[in-house]
């Protein structure tokens, strides 16, 4: 699907790719490197800290057994450490340490064309899910440090992970600080919206899962049971239900009017 999706006219066509860079290496970042790599032979760079974890594959760090999400080993051949610029396409781009939704992250600003390259640290609507303190307790202070950092740059255009580019900056830096406050006042918030997000990429790669399948699902897979040992405590059907809700409005929200929106059956 990722090489699919890059040859179309909104991709890149035909033409040559010279480098893969990735902000961070969640599946949805990087599940299709391997294939690219096959099929451009172009050299993949990623964040110097999420290096040990693709030489280990560490499948719970990198978010993939445990979330039942899937990606395709690949080999990278350089690494980015954050404070370095580098040339890409003829402009410049400085390496900055984004940590919270992946403390491995990086992002991507070019000072001419005050570009910001966000991967999921800034979204138009908010940013990618975060763990909760008990699970991770750097994530949350890191996602607050990560927004003050991107504060103070000067930013005109926005490419996020996720959406359209845009240039309304200061109003989505507004919406993060506030989900932020609100993921700070209430740990359950936190909880429940990354497995929602989780089970909406997951459902995205899947396409479809049938409603009546979902209770056992969650109970299969590890985030699900660990997360509602921790901060729900529910039955699996009741569980189930909280997340179908949301992950269809999650997911429809962002696959609405393409082809194989994302459907609970
Ligand atoms: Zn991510």
């Amino acid at each position: 699907m990722t090489l699919a999706l890059l040859a179309t006219p909104q991709g890149i066509a035909s033409a040559p790719l010279a480098k893969l860079v990735n902000t961070h290496c969640h599946s949805d970042h990087m599940g299709g490197n391997a294939a690219i790599q096959a099929r451009y032979r172009c050299p993949v760079m990623l964040p110097a800290g999420e290096a040990p974890l693709i030489d280990a594959w560490d499948e719970k760090a990198l978010l993939l057994g445990y979330c039942d999400h899937r990606a395709e080993r690949f080999h990278y051949d350089e690494i980015i450490t954050p404070g370095e610029t580098h040339v890409w396409g003829d402009l410049e781009w400085r390496a900055l340490a984004a940590p919270g939704h992946d403390m491995g992250a990086l992002v991507f600003y070019n000072p001419e064309h005050r570009i910001l390259i966000s991967g999921d640290a800034l979204w138009h609507n908010g940013y990618g899910f975060v763990m909760p303190l008990e699970i991770d307790p750097r994530a949350l202070p890191a996602t607050r440090a990560t927004l003050e950092m991107l504060a103070r740059l000067d930013i005109r255009t926005v490419i996020p992970g996720h959406g359209e580019p845009f240039v309304d900056v200061a109003p989505a830096l507004e919406r993060a600080f506030r989900r932020t406050a609100a993921f700070e006042a209430d740990t359950l918030r936190v909880a429940r919206h990354a497995l929602k997000a989780v089970l909406t990429f997951a459902l995205l790669d899947k396409q479809r899962l049938a409603a009546a399948e979902l209770p056992a699902y969650i109970d299969r897979i590890d985030i699900y049971r660990e997360f509602n040992q921790r901060f729900f405590q529910l039955p699996a059907a009741a569980l189930a239900e909280m997340l179908a809700r949301g992950a269809r409005a999650i997911g429809c929200g962002a696959a609405r009017k393409r082809p194989g929106c994302v459907r609970l059956e």
